[in-house]
């Protein structure tokens, strides 16, 4: 059952141009992609201070959320305008075409409400729909499946957007998304990932004529030249003035509509790009509705995470209950707890975590101390146990251990590794946790022609394979389930700390690798964020980044736990996570703080590295 706190996305025409300054001037359009450029702006990867602070994986990013914050606007204004800036500067990773999750603590109620921005599946999609027609096949996942318009779903963003500066916000639209719209107009420095990722998913922008104009007019851009995207800026200024109706009710979202089934084909590429069948109502019955968020108390804290559609909340969360039940001492010992309870709870949320509206998710049970404490009986801690492990029985449980185990479900994990997580405070206490995605790097590869933005793939992360039994099956109208975890923790009511990361299902072991990095190991945040990583999916191998096999690896293969480095020794794949965090101490002072390394290395900031009298 879905939690709704009954509020429906307003979908309504802005008449806010008019309603304030522009936080800047507009610069000339110019061509997408020109000469060498500036160097990008500074980053720091931690920043402590006052006043509120931001953290994403981009500078200009969070220059343009912390600047919001400094000309009086709130964590949300900040949330809101930092996601927009990496609509321009991470446009693979997120932009108007996806969706997400968000997460609001409220400093006047101290309420934490999330919003539920996840794409949805068209009426019209069938369970075969990601069946090739010519071979009764499911299409290969990559690049074929996802490189197409029966994978885009109705997104997400733009009704997140304004139902969070509906709700606690205080800038219109307009002018939250203005200082994006100068970026988009400016440009900004291209990096070697961008390069590095423009590269790697050249063939499946090729195969568009609308995304070889955005992104390879010139060649894959240079690392240093400046990339322009002045038809992006041109979005944000008629989304601002038109409103989100713009596109779930107007011309945008025909243009979308007409985009997913007759995608821009270029016929450069042998690519089958099947076309969707979104229509213009299924974005006019779209909704991003204001959720409770997951509750569970850890260890003295309170940890709020994101309740179906998304896994990350339960996922976290029951993982938590489980460690609760022990208290290892030292990061060996830790380490394998950690590694043996997310197994378990991956079991659990493979076998039960579905979108709500369509699945009975029993949320309450995953999250029952007494369900844990049951679970926790399958818990050696000396040894690892086989994979996959078995999902509990939600519906008879006693907290007795020997109890029967439901089946044998093993999680197929198709979730793309990209997505991008930002996290704001400002000087009232409000807090922003924000993952937000259009699924994998470059998402469908389609840009909406003329419009400057890429649609997301996110309805694969359905199971591929129809399965009427699976929680996360197919189903008209309906959301995929997610792995995004952005989570914001309390102690006596009271923030203390915020975060999220991309990585697919990932997502849901780096937080909480990160959780009990400074919770029980008492690490920094800092060196929480910086620490190596790994991750236990309920599969045979625990997928590690090489420097956690170098640290850890020898002391934990001892449990019998075996690791797998997720992608080539050295890339980005072989990364896991880019966290970005906030941490709130009892006398105002904030921590901010993003990946020292990981893709490149992230911004934090804050507004003043003083007390502001
Ligand atoms: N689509 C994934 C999800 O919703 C996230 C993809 C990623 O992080 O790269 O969980």
């Amino acid at each position: 059952m879905r939690r709704t706190l009954a509020v429906p996305v307003a979908i309504v025409a802005s008449t806010t141009l008019a309603l304030g300054a522009a936080l800047g001037t507009v610069v000339p359009a110019g061509p997408a992609v020109a000469g060498p450029g500036p160097k990008p702006p500074p980053k720091a990867s931690t920043a402590t201070g006052y006043g509120g602070a931001v953290s994403s994986v981009d500078a200009d990013a969070t220059a343009i959320g912390l600047e919001v914050l400094r000309r009086g606007g709130n964590a949300v204004d900040a949330a809101v305008a930092t996601a927009a800036a990496l609509g321009v500067t991470e446009p693979y990773s997120a932009g108007i075409g996806g969706g997400g999750y968000l997460v609001h603590y409220d400093a006047a109620t101290g309420a934490v409400e999330t919003i539920d921005g996840r794409e949805t599946a068209p009426s019209g999609i069938r369970p075969d729909a990601f069946i090739d027609p010519a071979t009764g096949q499911p299409y290969p996942f990559t690049p074929d499946l996802v490189t197409s318009g029966v994978s885009v779903g109705v997104p997400g963003t733009p009704a997140t957007w304004q139902t969070a500066l509906d709700r606690w916000g205080s800038l219109p639209l307009a002018k939250a998304l203005r200082p994006a719209a100068r970026l988009a107009q400016r440009g900004f420095v291209v990096d070697d990932t961008f390069a590095l990722q423009t590269r790697e998913n050249a063939e499946r922008f090729r195969t568009f004529t609308s995304t070889t104009d955005l992104f390879l007019a010139e060649g894959v851009p240079r690392p240093g030249s400046r990339f322009r995207n002045p038809d992006l800026a041109r979005t944000y200024r008629q989304l601002g003035a038109k409103g989100i109706g713009w596109l779930y009710s107007g011309r945008l979202g025909a243009e979308v509509a007409r985009t997913v089934q007759r995608p821009p084909l270029s016929g450069a590429t042998d690519l089958p790009a099947p076309p969707g069948s979104m229509t213009v109502q299924d974005l006019a019955t779209y909704q991003a509705p204001v959720q409770e968020p997951t509750s569970i108390g850890y260890r003295g804290y309170q940890v709020h995470g994101m309740a179906p559609s998304s896994s990350g909340g339960t996922t976290v969360g029951e993982s938590l209950n489980i460690l609760e039940q022990f208290r290892p001492k030292g990061a060996v010992p830790t380490l394998h707890h950690y590694l043996e309870a997310t197994a378990l709870a991956f079991a659990d949320r493979g076998r039960y975590v579905g979108d709500p509206a369509f699945e009975d998710v029993p949320v309450d049970a995953l999250l029952d101390d007494v369900f844990a404490k049951e679970r926790a009986c399958s818990l050696d801690p000396d040894a690892a146990a086989a994979k996959p492990v078995p999902a509990g029985d939600v519906a008879s449980y006693d907290g007795v251990c020997a109890a029967p185990a439901a089946d044998d479900d093993v999680d197929r994990d198709t979730e793309g590794l990209s997505t991008t997580h930002l996290t704001t405070a400002d000087r009232w206490g409000n807090v922003v946790a924000y993952t937000l995605t259009i699924e994998q790097t470059g998402g469908s590869g389609i840009v909406v022609p003329g419009r400057g933005f890429l649609l997301n793939n996110e309805l694969t992360d359905f199971s591929t394979v129809y399965d009427p039994d699976d929680p996360n099956r197919i189903e008209p109208g309906k959301r995929p389930r997610s792995s995004m975890a952005p989570t914001i923790v309390l102690r006596d009511g009271r923030p203390v700390l915020a975060l999220g990361s991309p990585g697919g299902s990932t997502i849901i072991t780096t937080v909480l690798q990160v959780l009990v990095n400074r919770l029980d190991l008492g690490l920094s945040l800092p060196d929480a964020v910086a620490a190596p990583r790994a991750a236990q999916r309920n599969t045979a191998a625990v997928t590690a980044e090489q420097a956690f096999i170098d640290a850890y690896g020898a002391a934990l293969a001892a449990y019998g736990h075996t690791f797998a480095v997720p992608g080539p020794p050295g890339s980005s794949a072989a990364e896991i996570g880019a966290v970005a965090a906030v941490e709130l101490a009892p006398d105002g002072r904030l921590t901010a703080v993003a990946e020292p390394t990981r893709r490149g290395g992230g911004a934090a900031g804050v507004v003043a590295p003083t007390l502001i009298p």
